[in-house]
């Protein structure tokens, strides 16, 4: 059965460990009840131990929001694909216009891919332009952050990888405006043939999509018609009612 993937980022949320398990609880209560969704969560890393301890096996995922580039060694607070993965993580969020505002390059971001992928992590990695212009340069601005980022990345990886685009004008409590669902088709194409015409892959089908932006529990049945592979949420991921109300949405549609 197809599964639609639905990615919660907490960001550097819930402040305590206590309120991080009765989010993750809550969510768990509905997610294990629908069958045609993937729902991954994305706490801060420190809570993964826990939070692994009381998730129901291959119901409700762990994912990490960021990793760093190298494997070991004397790199002061700062925690490596494996480790990750070793502490519970079954993906990782890669890319998000959050760490590439705080400095991180085309070039990390595609070290830090090789690595997650050597160490059995499949990569959530975000692209989005920062704005649309009438000419359309957007279009090139992503083609080149997808195919930057996936330098050297050899194609038996691909279904290891989901790409979720997030427009930077469409993000976060000071999004310009949301995203429609005409702009948001077309761009699930443009990218699926990106992917489709660097691996040489048959079908459309092989290359997932997410759109991540503004996704609420208001927008999502609207949201859910395009072709998006699935979505990756934000503020709404904290608040189980809402997020709740987007996984049982999707699920029913
Ligand atoms: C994000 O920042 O990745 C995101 C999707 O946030 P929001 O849903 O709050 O726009």
């Amino acid at each position: 059965m197809k599964k639609t993937i639905i990615v919660a980022n907490w960001k550097m949320n819930p402040t305590t460990l206590r309120e991080a398990k009765t989010i993750f609880l809550g969510i768990k209560k509905q997610a294990v009840k629908l069958k045609k969704i993937k729902t991954i969560i994305c706490p801060p890393a420190v809570y993964f131990g826990e939070l692994k301890r009381i998730s129901s096996k291959d119901k409700i995922l762990l994912g990490a929001q960021n990793c760093f580039e190298q494997e070991r060694g004397p790199w002061t607070g700062k925690i490596s694909p494996k480790m990750l993965k070793t502490s519970g993580a079954k993906f990782i969020i890669l890319g998000h216009s959050e760490n590439r505002k705080a400095g991180e390059n085309d070039e990390i971001i595609n070290q830090k891919i090789k690595l997650a992928l050597k160490s059995d992590l499949n990569v959530i990695l975000c692209v989005g332009e920062f704005e649309r212009d009438e000419d359309g340069r957007y279009f090139d601005f992503l083609k080149q952050q997808i195919l930057n980022a996936l330098v050297g990345v050899n194609k038996n990886y691909l279904k290891n990888i989901l790409i979720a685009y997030e427009p930077i004008w469409a993000i976060g409590k000071n999004a310009k405006e949301i995203i429609t669902n005409i702009q948001l088709q077309e761009i699930v194409i443009f990218i699926k043939k990106i992917l489709v015409d660097k691996y040489n892959v048959n079908d459309f089908k092989d290359v997932k999509i997410l759109y991540g932006g503004s996704v609420n529990h208001k927008n999502i049945e609207d949201l859910n018609k395009t072709n998006a592979d699935g979505f990756l949420v934000g503020r709404d991921s904290l608040n189980v009612e809402k997020f709740g109300k987007i996984l049982k949405v999707v699920n029913d549609n």
